[in-house]
C-alpha cells in the first residue's frame, strides 16, 4: 500500500456489495456510501419499496444498484440472494448485515414470541448472512469483507432492551468466532456497534403515524441521550456508514474480528 496515497484504499471501485436493511436508516446510508466509493450495491430489505428507493437514489447519483426484497430470518432467501448475486455480478466482495428490529420490555415480562422474533432477525439473520456470504467469499479468489451491525447496547446494559442486547452481544461473538475461521481465505469479519442514531427505529418514539414529529417527546427522548454522551451528540446514519465503509475497504485489510464503536463515546470498551 502506498502511504502517500492511502485515501485510495478507501475506494471500493468495481466491488460487489450486498447491504441488508438498506431500505432505511443506517443500512440506507451504508448502501449510499459503498456506492459512492465505487461499488455496485444490492439493496436488500424486507421492505421492498424502501430497498428499491435506495437503489433508485444510487442510480440517480450515477452509481450501480438494484433493490431486492429479502427476509433475513429466512435462511433459504439469504442463501439464494448470495448465490444469485455471485452468479449474476461475478462475486460478493462486501456483505453488510444491517437489518434489525427493536423489541422492548423488562426481562420478567418478555413474551417468548418477542424473544423468538428478535433472535430470528437480529441474531439468526446475521448468522445466515455470514454463512451465505462466507461460503461465496471463501470460494472466490479475492476473499471478501463482512460487516455486522451490533450496538452500544451490547457494551452498556440498560433496562428494557435485554432481548435486543442479547442479540447484539451474540453478533459480536459470531463476528469474532467466524473471523478466526475464514481469515485464511482472506475473508474479514468485523462489526460496528453504534450509539443512539436517529432513524425510523429510534424515531418511532416521537414520529407520529402521519409523519409529523412530537417535539416535546423528541426532546424527552433525545436530550437525555445527548447529555449522557461524552461528545454531547446524537448519531446520524452517515456516522455509522463511515465506519462500515472503512471496514469494507482495503484500508482495513489488516483488521478482522474487531468491533468499531461510532457511539459518541457512550461506551468505551
Ligand atoms: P431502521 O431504520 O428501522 O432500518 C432497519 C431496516 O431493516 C428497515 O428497513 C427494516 O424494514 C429492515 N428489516 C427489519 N426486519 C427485516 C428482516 N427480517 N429482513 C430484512 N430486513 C429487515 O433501523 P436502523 O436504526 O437503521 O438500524 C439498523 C441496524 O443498526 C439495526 O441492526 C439496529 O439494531 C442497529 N443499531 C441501530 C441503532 C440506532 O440508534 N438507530 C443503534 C445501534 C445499532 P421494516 O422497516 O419494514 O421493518
Amino acid at each position: 500500500m502506498d502511504a502517500t496515497n492511502l485515501i485510495q484504499s478507501f475506494r471500493i471501485d468495481g466491488k460487489v456489495a450486498v447491504v441488508t436493511g438498506a431500505g432505511s436508516g443506517i443500512g440506507r446510508a451504508c448502501a449510499l456510501a459503498l456506492a459512492g466509493a465505487g461499488a455496485t450495491v444490492v439493496c436488500a430489505d424486507v421492505d421492498a419499496t424502501g430497498a428499491n428507493r435506495t437503489a433508485a437514489a444510487i442510480i440517480e447519483a450515477g452509481g450501480s444498484s438494484s433493490g431486492e426484497r429479502i427476509d433475513v430470518s429466512h435462511r433459504d432467501e439469504v442463501e439464494v440472494l448470495a448465490t444469485r448475486v455471485a452468479a449474476e455480478l461475478g462475486s460478493v466482495d462486501v456483505w453488510c448485515n444491517i437489518a434489525g428490529i427493536m423489541v422492548e420490555g423488562p426481562v420478567l415480562d418478555a413474551p417468548e414470541e418477542d424473544f423468538d422474533r428478535i433472535i430470528a432477525i437480529n441474531l439468526k439473520g446475521v448468522f445466515f448472512g455470514c454463512q451465505a456470504a462466507g461460503r461465496v467469499m471463501t470460494a472466490q479468489p479475492g476473499g471478501g469483507s463482512i460487516v455486522n451491525a451490533s450496538s452500544a447496547a451490547a457494551d452498556a446494559p440498560s433496562p428494557n432492551i435485554a432481548c435486543y442486547a442479547i442479540c447484539k452481544a451474540g453478533v459480536v461473538q459470531l463476528t469474532k468466532s467466524m473471523a478466526t475461521e475464514v481469515g485464511k481465505h482472506n475473508v474479514r469479519v468485523n462489526a460496528v456497534a453504534p450509539g443512539f442514531v436517529l432513524t425510523a427505529m429510534t424515531g418511532r418514539y416521537f414520529v407520529r403515524p402521519d409523519g409529523t414529529v412530537d417535539e416535546a417527546m423528541r426532546n424527552a427522548v433525545v436530550e437525555p441521550m445527548r447529555k449522557h454522551t461524552p461528545l454531547r451528540a446524537i448519531g446520524e446514519p452517515e456516522d455509522i456508514a463511515a465506519s462500515v465503509l472503512f471496514l469494507a475497504s482495503d484500508a482495513a485489510r489488516f483488521m478482522t474480528g474487531q468491533v468499531l464503536r461510532p457511539n459518541g463515546g457512550v461506551a468505551m470498551v
